[in-house]
């Protein structure tokens, strides 16, 4: 019941190294993505083939399907930087 919290819980936050799975595979057959870089832009690497692409966090957030693995590294400092963009 509203308590303030929810809205921050609702926020799944990636950091660099982790592993995660697309609903739409790459052409070369693999789902799984790791997440080279977050912010505004996220850049991932197809776990099969090596690919690197660029999207936008919101398309991002709706192409997920799942975490496959989370790191307990975080890059504070590039998301501070991304933020300072805007
Ligand atoms: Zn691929």
């Amino acid at each position: 019941m509203g308590r303030g919290r929810e809205r921050e819980e609702m926020i799944v936050k990636f950091n660099v190294g982790d592993l995660v799975e697309l609903r739409k595979p790459h052409p070369c057959g693999c789902k799984q993505w790791q997440i080279l870089r977050t912010g505004m832009h996220f850049r991932l690497k197809c776990t099969g083939c090596g690919h690197m692409v660029m999207v936008p966090r919101v398309k991002f957030e709706k192409d997920l399907k799942k975490v496959i693995s989370k790191t307990t590294q975080t890059l504070n400092m590039q998301e501070e930087e991304e933020k300072g963009n805007i």
